[in-house]
Formats: structure tokens, C-alpha cells, sequence
């Protein structure tokens, strides 16, 4: 139980056709709090059967909801909207609670995850096609943007709001009707998220959350030939499963995959902006989040200025339970998580690296970890093969522009970059060469609902936020219109 202001957006059933549903078909499974093992609640695991339901759900509402015009859906997600914006407090102790993250933090993403709802509110009411110079006389070249139709989202747990946002807002706004399958980590953001649509007047059928086990249930959704669309965001590993799941019906996708983001430090970058821009990027979140820097390069003549300034901001940092006033980093999220990020530094030190600052389990125990710098860390070493996906900064000494490009670009992700450099010319040819979906200069922080979010490589397809987010989610039909 977390203890809310507003009771009703403790919700721990699945939401299908309006209506919680508490029984699970496969039985159900108990969320804890990853700062103290905490349990939270009982959430029931859908079967098949229960998926299935929930799509031809979505495919029925779709009917009505996809005749309606922008402007009324626009409407009513400006009034979602709203509801989010009043209940942040609650939203954020839900997502603390589930996901670890720091309160200010979780407040922060409820505000982001808003944004992205404000935003395809706005965008709804612009879907707009062309009339283009025909062939022949007497004849017109029609385009009408119309909806996918039913979208499955399957979403991440380092994210818990901002990730659901970004697809159930423009596949709303776009008239698309949607079933969302949250991470299993995470599922109480997601189900107070769609009790507030549900008040803002999102009609039964329309959104819909299943939780559960991820196979099962993930096999339903890629299989399901009423569904049109699936949005996922998570790893690269599961991505591809699920493009290949889907390959048998053909469905439309758009993948927000691994990341394994270069950071680099030019010698005449300003020190102290670049360790403030590297500490937004790679310790929010404890480092989770697939646009941490996870690579990063800095050339000689700055090395040991950045090295030392860095190491001894993030030792300053405050670790804890993340409803504790001034913390600034919570707990990694499982066991696998603090194993992982203890098997990074393991190799990087057996292959010659020095800890600079950090380097083990936190003493706080569980999942906690201290923040750590690694120095004298080499392109070979797992750590820069591998995405870390949690508070570790890996430093790479470097000498010249050629070389950091290709290090920076010897990888098979491409989802964000980042830059710190102060010539112009340089800023430009490094941001063209470095092959990525973003590019933050002299900035840790990009993500905002303006802006278009996606990968090149194998980080994904598809862009999510920005006036781009919304095609997405909509199909181009062209008439062909003879005697017009
Ligand atoms: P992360 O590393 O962030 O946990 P994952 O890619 O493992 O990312 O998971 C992201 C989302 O994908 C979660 O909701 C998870 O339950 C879901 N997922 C994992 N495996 C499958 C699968 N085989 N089919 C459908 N969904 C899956």
C-alpha cells in the first residue's frame, strides 16, 4: 500500500473495456519496493484469454473513437492533462514507491510525462493531409492521414509515466484505440495514469492496461491480428523479438531500444559545465535510462581537471530511500541490476581501469550502489561494449577529433550523444559525424515533448514527442480522383 492523497489511484488490477479486472487468469504477483523490499501489492498476471478480450475491447471503441474529430479528443485529453497535473504528488509517491527513484525526481518525471498528453492534445486538432499537382488533366492527387487502428504499448520500468505518455497521447490524439502492457516492476504509475483518463472522460475501451507475465502475455499482443501497431520501448534484445513476433502480421513499429551513448569532452569545453551536464545525463536515475551517457571521452589536455572536478561532485552526491529530503539517487531497480553494474567495474579494473571515486555496493545494502568514476578505461573493456544502465562514468582518454569519432561511433546503437565543445566549427562537424538519433551539446538534459526522441542503428525506428510524434501513429491514404 502506498499511502496516497486522492485513495482511488491505488490500483493494483488490470484496466480492460472500463472496468478493473482483479482476478488473473495466471495468477497474480507481488510488487515490492526496490529501496527496502517493501511489498506494495498483489497484481494479477493475465492470461491470453484476458489479453485478448482487452484488444477486441480496443477494437471495438475504435469504431466510435476514431469518428470522433481532434478537436473533441483533443478536449478531452487537455482535461487528462489537467488531472495529471493535480494529482503529480500522488503520481510520483506511486512511482518512488514502485521504481526507487528520488521524490523531486519522480515529481519531475510526472511533469514530463504531462507534457507529452499537453502536447497531442495541441497536435490533434493539426492532422492534415495534401491535394498535390495530378498527372493529367482533369484529375487530383488526394492524401488523408486516418488512424493505425488498435496499438499495444509495452513499456519500460525506468520510466513509469513518461513512457506510457509519449504513445498513449499521440495514438489517442491520432484516433488510434490502445492496450498497454507496463513493465512488471511497475505497474501502479501506469494504472493511476489511466484511472485519471478514465475521469477525463477517455471512454471504456479506448485505454487499456494489462499487466502480468511478459510472455504470455507479449505473445498475445504480437500475435493478435487486430492489432495494427506496436510501440515498445525497452531493450534491443527484447525489441527484436518482438519485430520478429510481429513479422507474421505484419504489424507497424516503432522501437525505442538500447542506448550506449558517447559523452565527449573537447579540451576547450568549460569543466565545470561538462561535470554538471555528465552528472544530468549518467547519475539521474541511478544511471538508468537508455540516453545515459555510458562512454566517456575526454581529451588530454582536460582529462585531469575533468577527472578530479567529477570525482569529487559525485562523491557529494546523496544516496537513499528516494522519499528521504535530499536524495539524489535511489536504489538500482533488482539484484540482476547491482550485478551488472559490479561485473562492469570488475573487468574494467582487472583490465587496468582505477576507481576514482565509488566503485562498490553501497552501505545502505539492497539494491544500492555508490556513484562511481572509473578512470584510465579503455575502448575494449566491457563497460564501453556493453550498456552499464547504472551510476558508473567510465572515462576514456582521447587525442584528436578523428579518433573520438570513431570510438564514439564504434558501436551498434545510435540513440543519443553528447558533446561538450566550444568552436563552432568543431560543434558542427563532430555533431554531423557522430551517428546518433540526438545530440546534446553543452547540454546533459535533451528530452523535452518538442523535441523528436528516437535512435538510428540498432536503437531503434521510429520517433516519438515533436510535431513528428504523431505520424506515428497515423496512416497515409492517397485517392486517386478521376473527374475532379
Ligand atoms: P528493461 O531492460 O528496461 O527491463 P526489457 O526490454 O527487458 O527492458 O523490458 C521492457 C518491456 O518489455 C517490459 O514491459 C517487459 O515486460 C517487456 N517484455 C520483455 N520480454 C518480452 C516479451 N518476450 N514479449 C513482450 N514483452 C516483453
Amino acid at each position: 500500500m502506498v499511502d496516497l492523497q486522492d485513495k482511488s489511484l491505488f490500483r493494483t488490477a488490470a484496466f480492460v473495456d472500463g472496468e478493473w479486472v482483479t482476478q488473473g487468469s495466471e495468477g497474480a504477483r507481488t510488487l515490492r519496493n526496490p529501496a527496502n523490499g517493501e511489498a506494495l501489492g498483489e497484481i494479477p498476471s493475465l492470461g491470453a484469454e484476458q489479453t485478448r478480450a482487452a484488444i477486441e475491447a480496443a477494437h471495438r471503441a475504435g469504431v466510435e473513437w476514431r469518428a470522433r474529430t481532434g478537436k473533441e479528443r483533443a478536449i478531452i485529453l487537455r482535461r487528462w492533462f489537467d488531472l495529471i497535473t493535480e494529482a503529480s504528488d500522488d503520481l510520483a509517491r506511486l512511482m518512488t514507491s514502485e521504481q526507487g527513484k528520488p521524490f523531486a525526481e519522480a515529481k519531475g518525471e510526472v511533469a514530463y510525462a504531462a507534457s507529452f498528453i499537453e502536447w497531442f492534445a495541441e497536435e490533434a486538432k493539426r492532422v492534415k493531409g495534401d491535394v498535390m499537382a495530378a498527372t493529367e488533366r482533369g484529375r487530383r492527387i488526394v492524401t488523408l492521414k486516418e488512424p493505425v487502428g488498435v496499438c499495444v504499448a509495452i513499456t519500460p520500468w525506468n520510466f513509469p509515466a513518461a513512457m506510457i505518455t509519449r504513445k498513449a497521447g499521440p495514438a489517442l490524439a491520432a484516433g488510434c484505440t490502445m492496450v498497454i502492457k507496463p513493465a512488471e516492476q511497475t505497474p501502479l504509475t501506469a494504472l493511476a495514469l489511466v484511472e485519471l483518463a478514465h475521469r477525463a472522460g477517455v471512454p471504456a475501451g479506448v485505454l487499456n492496461v494489462v499487466t502480468g507475465r511478459s510472455r504470455v502475455i507479449g505473445a498475445e499482443l504480437t500475435g493478435n491480428p487486430l492489432v495494427r501497431k506496436i510501440t515498445f520501448t525497452g531493450s534491443t534484445e527484447v525489441g527484436r523479438i518482438l519485430i520478429a513476433q510481429s513479422s507474421e502480421t505484419i504489424k507497424k513499429l516503432s522501437m525505442e531500444l538500447g542506448g550506449n551513448a558517447p559523452f565527449i569532452v573537447f579540451d576547450d569545453a568549460d569543466v565545470d559545465e561538462a561535470v554538471a551536464g555528465l552528472i544530468a545525463t549518467k547519475y539521474r536515475n541511478t544511471g538508468q535510462a537508455c540516453i545515459s551517457a555510458n562512454r566517456v571521452y575526454v581529451q588530454d589536455g582536460i582529462y585531469d581537471a575533468f577527472a578530479s572536478a567529477l570525482a569529487e561532485a559525485v562523491g557529494k552526491l546523496k544516496v537513499g530511500n528516494g522519499f528521504e529530503p535530499g536524495v539524489q539517487q535511489g536504489p538500482l531497480i533488482d539484484q540482476g541490476a547491482v550485478d551488472k553494474v559490479e561485473a562492469h567495474i570488475a573487468d574494467a579494473v582487472g583490465a587496468g581501469a582505477t576507481v576514482a571515486q565509488g566503485g562498490k555496493r553501497h552501505e545502505l545494502g539492497g539494491f544500492f550502489f555508490e556513484p562511481t568514476v572509473l578512470t584510465g578505461v579503455t575502448q575494449d573493456m566491457l563497460i564501453c561494449r556493453e550498456e552499464t544502465f547504472g551510476p558508473v562514468a567510465p572515462l576514456i582518454r582521447f587525442q584528436d577529433e578523428a579518433e573520438v569519432i570513431r570510438l564514439a561511433n564504434d558501436t551498434e546503437y545510435g540513440l543519443a550523444a553528447y558533446l561538450f565543445a566550444k568552436e563552432a566549427s568543431r560543434i558542427w562537424r563532430v555533431a554531423a559525424a557522430l551517428e546518433a538519433g540526438m545530440v546534446g551539446i553543452n547540454t546533459g538534459l535533451i528530452s523535452n515533448e518538442v523535441a523528436p526522441f528516437g535512435g538510428v542503428k540498432q536503437s531503434g525506428l521510429g520517433r516519438e514527442g515533436s510535431i513528428y510524434g504523431i505520424d506515428e501513429y497515423l496512416e497515409l491514404k492517397y485517392l486517386a480522383w478521376n473527374g475532379a
